[in-house]
């Protein structure tokens, strides 16, 4: 079991809402701890993922 340290803003869900709020968080505070827990293995894997306004096209 992994321990969770602390963390000044805490996050949870990578999708495309998550990952910009931790992103925006970081750019406004650099100094603070944000962490992002995401319950699949990947980032974007949901909704993100397959709505195409968010997707890479290749
Ligand atoms: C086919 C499709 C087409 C779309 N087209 C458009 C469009 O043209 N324009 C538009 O504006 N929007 C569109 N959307 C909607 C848009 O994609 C979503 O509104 C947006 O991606 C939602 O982002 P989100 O980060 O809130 O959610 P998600 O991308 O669903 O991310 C939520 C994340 O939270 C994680 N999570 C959930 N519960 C937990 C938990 N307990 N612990 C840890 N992690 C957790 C999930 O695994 C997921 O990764 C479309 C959606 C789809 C499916």
């Amino acid at each position: 079991m992994r321990t969770a340290g602390t963390a000044d803003f805490l996050i949870i869900g990578g999708g495309v809402i998550g990952l910009t709020i931790a992103l925006e968080l970081k750019r406004r505070h650099p100094e603070a701890a944000v962490t992002l827990i995401e319950k699949e293995n990947d980032c974007g894997v949901h909704a993100s993922g397959r709505d195409s306004t968010t997707r890479p096209t290749r």
